[in-house]
């Protein structure tokens, strides 16, 4: 039916696509891509021919009346990015408001998103987190940010560049506290998939040591902010704490 589609695409393993976001890709008039020569490549993977058109961070606004007219003449619209979900530190979201704005429907297909699947397979605390997207590249600007999520007791999910993997861990240790545990998932779903996790001082030290580390796309998860009650003690300082009781009068 005519509406706009949200179809997330692999983030590395091309045999992430779903069937749907196949049949979808191939039944639609018009798929908007961030970046139609990037994801040319993948259409052409799968024998898809759909018609494309760029739809990036600077011409959102404008290609959005466009596709809207495409919509009132009856034809579909897919909207991908150039991996993972659209709209998720990716363009899309000028064009979804003003598209359900202008009475159309927006369809959104379930699929690959690397925050989601990085903390799924990370060890932290589920049940609550943040996603805070890209930090911020100025050294200042990002220590401000760390400094107002310090108390936030809520796994943070960050996207992080290779280069600048240790700006951005040497932030978090100043600003969290070289104890914070945090866990870098790095190239998910590929052939060189990392889960490295400990306190971020240790970490941070591994991915000086291994320049293997600083390559590739990274996810970096924290430890919320635990409060004193809440704190976890380790097995050893719970077995001495039974020991210490059974010898109270
Ligand atoms: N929309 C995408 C999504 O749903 O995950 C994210 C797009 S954002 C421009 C790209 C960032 O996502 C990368 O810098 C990295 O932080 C993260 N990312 C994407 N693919 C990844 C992968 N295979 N492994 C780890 N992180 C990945």
């Amino acid at each position: 039916s005519v509406a706009l589609y949200i179809v997330p695409t692999p983030i590395g393993n091309l045999g992430d696509i779903s069937s749907r976001a196949l049949e979808v890709l191939n039944q639609v008039a018009l798929i908007a891509c961030e970046d139609t020569r990037h994801s040319g490549k993948l259409l052409s993977h799968f024998g898809i021919e759909t018609r494309k058109t760029a739809l990036h961070d600077h011409n959102e606004r404008d290609r959005a009346q466009w596709i809207i007219q495409k919509l009132g003449n009856g034809e579909a619209v897919a909207l991908i990015s150039d991996a993972g979900t659209p709209l998720i530190s990716d363009p899309g979201y000028h064009l979804v408001k003003q598209v359900r704005e202008a009475g159309f429907n927006v369809i959104p297909l379930p699929g690959p998103c690397a925050a989601i699947t990085a903390l799924s397979a990370s060890g932290l605390p589920s049940d609550r987190f943040s996603f805070e997207g890209f930090l911020p590249s100025k050294e200042k600007a990002r220590l401000d940010k760390l400094t107002a999520l310090k108390d936030d007791p809520r796994t943070l999910i960050f996207y992080e560049s290779p280069h600048r993997i240790v700006h951005s861990l040497e932030s978090i240790m100043a600003a969290l506290g070289e104890e914070r545990e945090i866990v870098m998932a790095r190239e998910v779903t590929k052939t060189f998939e990392t889960f490295l996790s400990g306190p971020v001082a240790e970490v941070l030290q591994t991915v000086k040591d291994d320049p293997n580390q600083q390559r590739g796309e990274i996810v970096l998860m924290c430890h919320g902010h635990r409060s004193d009650e809440e704190a976890e003690f380790s097995p050893t300082v719970i077995n001495t704490l039974k020991l210490l009781c059974e010898e109270l009068p």
